[in-house]
């Protein structure tokens, strides 16, 4: 069981749940917003509370999507990605289950389960994907921050709430992120804990209509399948074995036709990253990476961006495995 640090590890914790939600950090990030202008603020939840926002529709501008097509409007941008991956605990996105094509990492995975591991086992899970949402959003109240981009945001714990929310509320269900029936997204973050981890869980959701938007909303908000990093199989790999990336450095996607619905059988759940040899050397006392964060009074110790992706593994693991059919129609 968690024991009190002398420091407050609670707000520890919190910063590590804040930072998850933010692009920066350390990690890889998944999106790329070099050459972006003006850049856009990351947003964060700072404290529990009811929170506010209005969610922005955008234009898909790439192949880059994993559903829709170039000129279609979203409202979000929703993948699977690896955490914690190679010796620099890098976070990359999963082409198996985005868009099923080759993942070197979910092979790896694969290879596991075909020895005769289960689909729970530490090490399988740690190979595992999660998935994560990203949103154009504005505040009320932060009219000065413009568009923010609120990163990583687990689908468990709100997209899917807020689903849920919409369905029941209207019929459209994508109708919050409408530029003219739009509404605010009301929510509530509570502080949460999945075993001794503690991070923001959202609840409490309903919609609030708002203010028409122009349609000059639309060209304000960013492309987030645009600005999606694509890696390669290779740079994947090299990411996992901690080799050197291939310079290749590419934003941009490859030009294969993306397979659209039927995307891969996905395996079952699972979450977080590494491999068999890192999963033991990992963590820095050699607790179980992903299992055991804040379990030890070592953890206290614990480097922050090891801490975060060791919690943010811990919330993975506990989000469903049904992949979902993503439901999205527009008027
Ligand atoms: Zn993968």
């Amino acid at each position: 069981m968690a024991r009190k640090r002398g420091r407050s590890i609670e707000d520890r914790v919190r910063d590590q749940v804040k930072k998850r939600n933010d692009s920066g950090g350390t990690f890889r990030p998944i999106l790329n917003f070099d050459g972006v202008d003006p850049k856009p603020t990351a947003f964060k939840i700072e404290k529990a509370g009811k929170i506010k926002i209005s969610i922005l529709p955008y234009i898909v501008a790439t192949d880059n999507h994993p559903d829709l097509d170039i000129g279609d409007e979203d409202y979000k941008l929703e993948v699977y990605v690896h955490q914690g991956v190679g010796p620099n605990n890098d976070m990359v996105l999963c082409k198996n289950r985005t868009y099923g094509k080759s993942c070197y990492i979910c092979e790896e995975r694969q290879k596991l389960i075909d020895t005769g591991l289960e689909w729970d086992n530490e090490e399988v899970r740690a190979l595992g994907s999660s998935r994560r949402c990203w949103y154009n959003i504005e505040v009320p109240g932060q009219e000065e921050k413009k568009i923010q981009i609120w990163h990583k945001v687990s689908w468990t714990n709100f997209e899917k709430r807020l689903m849920g929310t919409s369905e029941e509320d209207y019929e459209d269900v994508v109708i919050f992120a409408s530029l003219k029936d739009g509404a605010y997204v009301n929510f509530k973050a509570v502080d949460a804990k999945f075993g001794t981890t503690k991070y923001f869980d959202y609840e409490n959701f309903s919609l609030e209509s708002r203010p028409k938007l122009t349609d000059s909303k639309l060209d304000e908000a960013y492309a987030l399948d645009k600005l999606l990093i694509v890696p390669t199989y290779e740079e994947v790999k090299a990411l996992f074995l901690g080799g050197e990336v291939p310079e290749e450095k590419e934003p941009t996607p490859e030009p294969t036709p993306k397979p659209k619905p039927g995307k891969e059988p996905v395996k079952r759940r699972s979450k977080a990253p590494e491999s068999e040899e890192l999963e033991s050397s990992k963590c820095p006392f050699d607790h179980t990476f992903g299992l055991d964060c804040n379990n030890h009074d070592s953890c206290a110790e614990c480097e922050e961006d090891m801490f975060t992706e060791c919690i943010d593994l811990q919330e993975a693991m506990k989000e469903p495995e049904e992949p979902k059919k993503r439901v999205l129609k527009r008027k």
